[in-house]
């Protein structure tokens, strides 16, 4: 078996009574080792390419909760509109229109996270806390009847100085908490990864995101 049953064990008594819920990151890795997974209880994947996702959907059970977390290009939305369960990397009002029409075009809602740019690195994707206050506005105008927005997600500076991670999520807890208060059932904090979950769940994270601890590490 390819896949760490002692790190999902380990990872799934650490949150256990936490109510986070961990998205098994199975970017880049055979549907074997979902099935693998899918078969010791684990219902939530996290996909980061269209078409990867696609094929892998058609192929595993349908009661598998499919998280898209890459980066969801606009004229793509339409391949996943049918059956995605949650869509973290929403960083745009033109992809957030267009999944609203996508959603419409299904007769159903489709719940997205709005993703923060909290890290250091330019070449991370996310809004910024005035683009939020924008968002938030169009979101109480019912501007997006077919999208329900679940909360926030972002990503952590990579980097090995434990502070300046603690201090990104902490911003984007901050965040999460007055996006709450405004949009109602934005529930979600989608922040945590391999290398940083712990301090995530640490500040208040409820969704961890985590591949390469659980199926080894990708060679791509
Ligand atoms: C790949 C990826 C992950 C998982 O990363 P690991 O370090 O392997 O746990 C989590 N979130 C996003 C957005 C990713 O692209």
């Amino acid at each position: 078996m390819a896949i760490d049953l002692a790190a999902y064990k380990n990872i799934l008594s650490e949150i256990a009574d936490k109510h986070v819920t961990l998205v098994a990151v199975s970017k880049f890795k055979p549907v074997e080792d979902i099935q693998a997974l899918y078969d010791l209880g684990q219902k939530d994947f996290g996909e980061n390419f269209v078409q990867e996702l696609v094929l892998k959907y058609e192929a595993l059970p349908k009661d598998i909760h499919w998280h898209f977390i890459g980066h969801l290009q606009t004229n793509k939305v339409k391949y996943i509109a049918p059956f995605i369960h949650l869509i973290h990397g929403v960083d745009k009002e033109k992809l957030l229109i267009e999944i609203d029409k996508q959603a419409a075009k299904q007769g159903r809602k489709i719940d997205c996270l709005l993703q923060l740019h909290i890290a250091e690195e330019e070449t991370k994707f996310g809004f910024d806390e005035s683009e939020l206050a924008v968002i938030v506005g169009n979101i109480n105008a019912n501007k997006y009847p077919n999208v329900n927005i679940r909360g926030l997600m972002g990503m952590a500076s990579f980097t090995n100085d434990a502070e300046k991670v603690k201090s990104e999520f902490k911003k984007l807890a901050g965040l999460a908490r007055t996006t709450q208060t405004s949009i109602e059932g934005s529930d979600l904090l989608s922040m945590g990864m391999s290398g940083d979950y712990a301090l995530a769940v640490a500040e208040g994270s409820n969704m961890i995101r985590i591949g390469s601890l659980l199926f080894g590490a990708r060679q791509v």
